[in-house]
């Protein structure tokens, strides 16, 4: 069965993760592969004093400079372009199932319908944004985007929940930097001028009007890279801030100049204390990214310190929040930060995975992991692969386990110098070390070109992370139309997870494996499976509101791309109407009213 490994019968067998390309699963023992099916590289020891000369760190790299003096069009620069946006016959496209991502269904809530915009071009965009988008590759709009470029326009505050890998940076950054372009002169702070010695940047305090906040470093760098090419030949200066980085150096960056800063929540309030150098007063903008995970009780105290403490004018500032998991409960926490006519827009069911991911879940005796690793590993064609781990430990076994066999791996933990993990980081970019061994840290956000293969060493703890971890883990593939596999090792210490996961496979049609079949619930069939969010009602669907299953076809093949939102007719009828008899504006929006207990799972 090429499903199990080592259970139920002892003798490990080749190829268990079976990819579609691996071979047949009835292979003995003996017949296990000696190496990889193709060369993955040598393996390259890490050489950590080793610098990339440009960037020793993330936070350090190379952004337009313009003071707005001469004339009215900012000028070109070509060296900048092309570090920013690659070779013109390189500049990365959508994968070839792209089409997929608008295929999915696109729902919004409120009182205020928002008209999607189907093309860049139609989208309003000042010129040179239009020319960024351009050369950033990005020819058609994601459904997410069709949707957040035209309400952030408005002028909405917006909670937007889209699918892993479906463009929601750009959701973002495209709209509010484009609003802030033309007044971009009128609105920025007085900043130094080149020649002012470093010593005097004190005298200059950095006055963002965009605050990006997400919770890991690795990921506000990749917000930062994507806002430099987004604010290319615009006055608006990006910066960012982020734990482990060398402080002075990050503040001598936003002391010259900070319109747009990236930040991680622990910097930032330790930047926001330091109130001569910095404050939030000219703040236009405030996006959470990752919202449900910085929503967590565990960022409670720096959310709520990030939110009031740093001079921001409250009615001056849009808010925003962005993911692709969004449990019921941290929805009803963030219903309290946001105006009462928030737009709500979620494309496809909330927390679900990518139908561009094809999944597998493997049996494997805790004790036979390894072997399974590495014969899953040489049965693979060479390409960017992710081995998600539990502990920080197995990441460093893992890591030295497959560099001994050969195998070109990097690994990253949160116990790692930062600088550790940039150049691990940029490794496994760069394709030098095609294979990355992370723990969680890595598993949100992180959006690494041509990532074929994601492995579950250990599946994410049910407990910690769960199933969200899981869909944000895989979704680490199969990014923006490009197809990808994810492999997961299941022992038995992952039962607590065993129902969540078969849900998840049944729902994109992947295989359920034998010994998960006990968790397909009775009379269901998995062909036919539809997982409902967790809302009491859904627009368009007729089904019992209350019932967590049910069994309708899929809603493949509806079209996202023109009004299939308002298909279901009146839109308080749609997400957050309440089974209790309130308004939309009950659920979300209002303020924490504490008797909408019933509506804490309304979305
Ligand atoms: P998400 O935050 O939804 O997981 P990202 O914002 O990280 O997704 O985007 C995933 C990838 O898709 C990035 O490499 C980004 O540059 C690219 N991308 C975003 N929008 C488009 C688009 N409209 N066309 C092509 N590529 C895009
Ligand atoms: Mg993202």
């Amino acid at each position: 069965m090429s499903d199990s490994w080592g259970a139920p019968e002892e003798n490990p067998v080749a190829n268990p993760a079976a990819p579609s390309h691996a071979a047949g699963p009835s292979t003995t023992a003996a017949q296990r592969p000696e190496g990889p099916v193709a060369d993955w590289g040598q393996p390259v020891a890490f050489d950590y004093t080793e610098t990339d000369v440009d960037r020793q760190w993330g936070s350090n790299g190379a952004i337009y400079e313009w003071d707005g003096e001469e004339g009215d069009v900012a000028p070109v620069n070509p060296e900048l372009e092309l570090q920013l946006f690659g070779s013109p016959d390189k500049r990365h496209c959508a994968g070839v199932d792209f089409s997929k991502i608008a295929e999915i269904s696109v729902s919004q809530e409120g009182e205020h319908r928002i008209v999607p915009i189907f093309k860049f071009k139609d989208a309003g965009l000042h010129p040179i944004m239009l020319k960024n988008v351009e050369m950033a590759g990005y020819q058609t709009p994601t459904p997410i985007q069709k949707y957040c470029i035209p309400a952030i326009k408005m002028g909405y505050d917006l909670i937007a929940i889209a699918q892993t890998g479906s463009g929601k940076t750009a959701a973002y950054l495209i709209p509010i930097l484009n609003e802030l372009m033309g007044k971009a002169k009128k609105l920025v702070a007085r900043r130094p001028v080149s020649e002012v010695p470093r010593s005097n940047l004190a005298n200059f305090r950095a006055e963002p009007l965009v605050l990006i906040v997400c919770p890991a470093r690795e990921l506000a760098i990749q917000i930062f890279d994507e806002a430099r090419r987004f604010c290319y030949r615009t006055l608006l200066r990006p910066c960012v801030v982020y734990g482990g980085g060398p402080i002075q150096e990050q503040l001598q960056q936003i002391g010259r100049g900070c319109d747009v800063l990236v930040a991680t929540p622990g910097r930032l309030i330790d930047i926001m204390q330091r109130s001569h150098l910095f404050t939030l007063r000219r703040l236009r903008y405030m996006v959470i990214d990752e919202a449900d995970e910085m929503l967590d009780a565990d960022w409670h105290e720096e959310f709520e310190q990030i939110l009031v403490g740093g001079e921001q004018e409250q009615g001056n500032v849009k808010y925003m929040l962005f993911s692709a998991t969004f449990p019921g409960a941290v929805r009803a926490v963030a219903r309290e930060y946001l105006a009462m006519n928030h737009i709500r827009v979620r494309v496809g069911r909330i927390g679900s995975t990518h139908a561009n991911i094809s999944q597998d879940v493997i049996f494997v005796k805790q004790e036979l992991k390894r072997e399974a690793l590495i014969d899953l590993m040489y049965s693979l064609d060479p390409a960017r692969t992710i081995i998600f781990v539990n502990s920080k430990r197995t990441a460093d076994e893992i890591d030295d386990y497959l560099f001994h066999k050969g195998m070109p791996c990097t690994s990253m933990h949160s116990d790692r110098t930062q600088r550790e993990r940039e150049d691990a980081m940029r490794a496994f970019r760069s394709g030098r070390t095609p294979i990355l061994v992370a723990t969680g840290i890595t598993s949100r956000g992180i959006d690494v070109r041509n990532v074929r293969y994601v492995v579950n060493y250990d599946l994410p703890n049910a407990d910690h992370g769960g199933i969200q971890e899981y869909v944000h883990r895989i979704g680490r593939t199969g990014r923006i139309g490009y197809t990808g596999s994810a492999t997961s090792f299941y022992t038995e210490r992952d039962e607590p997870l065993a129902e969540d996961l078969t849900k998840i496979l049944m729902e994109t049609r992947q295989p359920v494996p034998d010994f998960l079949q006990q968790y397909i619930p009775e009379g269901v069939d998995p062909k036919e499976f539809k997982m409902e969010d967790d809302t009491s009602d859904i627009e368009d669907q007729a089904g019992d509101a209350g019932d967590a299953w049910q069994t309708n076809g899929p809603q493949d093949g509806q079209n996202a791309g023109a009004n299939s939102w308002a298909s279901g007719g009146d839109a308080g009828d749609g997400w957050g109407a309440p089974n209790a008899g309130g308004t939309a504006e009950d659920g979300w929006g209002s303020g924490g009213n504490s008797n909408n207990v019933d509506q804490d799972d309304n979305w």
